[in-house]
């Protein structure tokens, strides 16, 4: 049903122009006249009750008046008159709404978008927009926009949230050769987002790629579902990487956690190929809309110039695909297309003597090989040979191959030759950039395609707490005095109600105490303030570790008391944690925030200047499956840190991204109560002997006391 109304947005079969002009410049002028030179199949219906005829079209008084049905109506009058006008689309069944007049949301008129969306679908409407260029389509001629021209038709559709950015890349079509089918303005998104597009897309014929240009939105897990159920290749260029809420965030956590940072993490679990800029954008589009994607990591590069063959290969390694050195096999084969001075072995070498046949020969040999998941063809324009040779060669090459299912993607390095001879090639289907790193970078992002949806499908961490009641009891405790914050022991017991594996913790309230508790669990100890006020409490003098004896822990209680009263004298103190002294391990830091998009999401990182300084931390949005939780223990820069440094054995991964895992499962179940979390440190071992959690925080959300 919703796909059907989508349907009649974007391949409307008659539309009608609510605001048609007959004055040129206006935009309704410019809809209309865009239509008809777009070369619309479908039928057109100007709509303006002060006009007859409009740029040959007879123009209608309202949109009822219309005789035939209506699919899509496209608007374009002034803001105050939209809803009124919505109402009648809706006695008159029109499906969809292509809204392009702005003055909505956009500047603080919510409510007036809202009564938009309400009144559309109380009559089973759609809206696209407001504030929108309108939807461009070359499978139906359909340029029912205000952008001058319908895109160099291709493959790929684009989805956009600038309305501004969608006109200028129309016109980049046709000079960076990358061909769409369909660009599509979203605006202020009041009702179709970008899930809706993608679920519409992933079902469209004419669409291969889905190109996403996204500033922000609000619903993040319908957008990541929408993603991870489509099966075509979805890239996103995210603009706007400034840190949100990150000054009003009181944890670590928080100001870590940009807004780019947490929409990253959430293109990897939804199985999103990111753009770096721009270019890339065009660059990766364009070989995602072309070539399969590229299913395991063996790259060859094939090439006639060693210098572009090693651009290559440091841009193999840039983006995740270091060479590897062809089988024997395979270079014995390729020896034969070379001369003597020639290199089979990757990248493979064809030398400058090498022309069309050659290219030809190790191309059709290399492709079926099984070893082979990839390839880049690299050639250097040279006097001897003829770039167009070259380009028909290889197409050829890949079409006698008989292989379909490996990604090929080509660079030329020359002057206008090359040029003609790498359009020839894309208008044939091979992506073809004018360097050579673009060319891996472009296979690079076939393959992290391929790599990510290898991994959605895996099930999630199950991870039952045991005691999840007892969790909410110490909230509602904290609660009921008023607080926000719960202090570590409270935060502990709640990690413990999710199987964390924290240090046994007890709360002293007297020295004689303190020794009992001591006493009961073993020398040495930690000892640590216990206040709802003191947050960071080594900042407070709070902490005291490697206490060996009563004498020792009678003077710590003291010692740590006075100076949290001097630190901070208003201080509500609930007493001394007493705690087992976890042995010495690699400090790592959990974390979660609340993300306003994403909604509860975790953080990893190493600990110590690795997040302090260096900010040396990835994120997931929660639940986080096996398979995510040891892909970001990979992902920091200081990954080697867990494989074991200076003589230490490596470190218990496992045991950590089982950790990860359930403190996802633990921030998701208590998405309503808790804010902000963390476990800082958190002490990893050596293969076999697990992690312990030495310190837990947990900021709850800020409700009105009732
Ligand atoms: P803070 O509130 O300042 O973060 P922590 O509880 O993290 O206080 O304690 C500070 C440091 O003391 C930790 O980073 C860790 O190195 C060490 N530490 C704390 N608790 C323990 C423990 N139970 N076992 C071993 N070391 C600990
Ligand atoms: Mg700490």
């Amino acid at each position: 049903m919703t796909q059907d109304v989508l349907t009649s947005l974007i391949r409307p079969r008659s539309v009608a122009v609510i605001g048609a002009s007959t004055q040129p410049g206006k935009i309704g002028y410019t809809v209309v006249k865009n239509l008809i030179e777009g070369g619309f199949s479908g039928r057109i219906y100007p709509v303006n009750p002060n006009a007859s005829e409009l740029l040959g079209l007879k123009v209608y008084p309202n949109v009822t008046a219309i005789p035939d049905s209506v699919d899509a109506a496209i608007i374009t009058i002034p803001a105050k008159a939209v809803l009124p006008a919505i109402e009648e689309c809706g006695q008159k069944g029109v499906k969809g709404l292509i809204i392009i007049t702005s003055g909505f949301s956009e500047v603080g008129q919510k409510d007036l978008e809202q009564a938009l969306v309400e009144t559309a679908h109380r009559y089973g409407m759609r809206i696209l927009g407001p504030n929108i260029v309108g939807v461009l389509s070359n499978t139906d001629r359909f340029n029912g926009s205000f952008a001058p021209f319908l895109p160099l038709p291709g493959k790929a559709s684009l989805v956009s949230q600038s309305g501004a950015l969608l006109i200028a890349i129309d016109a980049a079509t046709f000079i960076r050769r990358v061909g769409f089918d369909k660009l599509i303005s979203i605006g202020n998104m009041s009702d179709v987002d970008f899930a809706d597009l993608i679920t519409w897309l992933d079902q469209d014929e004419n669409t291969s790629c889905i190109s996403l240009y996204i500033e922000g939105f609000k619903e993040g897990r319908r957008f990541i579902e929408a993603a991870r159920n489509a099966r075509k290749p979805i890239i996103a260029l995210k603009a706007g990487v400034s840190a949100h809420g990150a000054a009003a965030a009181a944890s670590h956590t928080g100001s870590l956690a940009g807004a780019a940072r947490v929409y990253g993490a959430a293109f990897q679990q939804a199985g999103v190929v990111q753009a770096s800029d721009l270019d890339n954008l065009f660059d990766r589009t364009l070989a995602l809309s072309l070539q399969p994607p590229m299913r395991g990591d063996h790259l060859l590069i094939i090439t006639n110039g060693g210098g572009v063959g090693v651009l290559a290969t440091d841009a193999a390694e840039k983006y995740g695909l270091p060479l590897q050195f062809a089988p024997a096999d395979l270079q014995n084969e390729l020896r034969q297309y070379m001369p003597e001075f020639g290199s089979p072995k990757n990248p493979v070498d064809l030398t400058g003597m090498a022309g069309a046949d050659w290219y030809f020969d190790a191309i059709r040999h290399a492709l079926p090989h099984s070893w082979v998941d990839g390839l880049a063809v690299l050639y250097c324009e040279t006097a001897m040979t003829d770039p167009q040779e070259i380009a028909e060669s290889i197409r050829r090459a890949v079409d006698e191959s008989g292989v379909t299912d490996k990604p090929v993607a080509v660079s030329f390095v020359g002057g206008e030759r090359s040029e003609d001879a790498m359009r020839w090639l894309v208008e044939h289907g091979i992506p073809a950039y004018g360097a050579p790193d673009i060319a891996v970078n472009a296979l690079a992002a076939l393959r992290e395609f391929a790599r990510m949806k290898e991994t959605l499908s895996e099930n999630f961490a199950t991870c039952d707490a045991n005691n999840p009641e007892r969790a909410r009891q110490i909230i509602a405790h904290a609660r009921a005095e008023g607080r926000d914050v719960l202090t570590e022991i409270e935060a502990k017991e709640v990690f413990a109600a999710y199987n964390l594996p924290v240090a046994e913790t007890r709360l002293a309230t007297s020295e004689q105490e303190a020794v009992q508790i001591a006493h009961e669990i073993g020398y040495p100890v930690v000892m640590k303030i216990v206040s709802p006020d003191i947050i960071h409490k080594s900042d407070a003098g709070g902490v005291k570790v490697n206490i060996k004896d009563d004498a020792g822990v009678r003077e710590a209680y003291r010692t740590i008391l006075n100076n949290a009263k001097s630190y901070k004298p208003d201080a509500r103190i609930h007493g001394i944690a007493v705690q087992e002294m976890a042995p010495w391990g690699t400090e790592v830091i959990l974390g979660s925030v609340n993300d306003p998009t994403f909604g509860p999401t975790v953080m990893f990182g190493l600990g110590g200047i690795f997040v302090e300084v260096l900010k040396d931390v990835t994120f997931r949005v929660a639940p986080v499956s096996a398979t995510q939780a040891q892909r970001m223990l990979d992902e920091i820069r200081g990954a080697p840190v867990l494989a074991g440094v200076r003589g230490e054995g490596p470190r218990d991964r496992q045991a950590l991204a089982e950790t990860i895992c359930r403190y996802a499962t633990m921030i998701l179940d208590l998405a309503d109560e808790v804010s902000e979390s963390d476990a800082n440190p958190v002490l990893v071992y050596e293969i076999g002997k697990g992690v312990k959690v030495v310190d837990a925080r947990i900021i709850l959300k800020k409700k009105p006391l009732k």
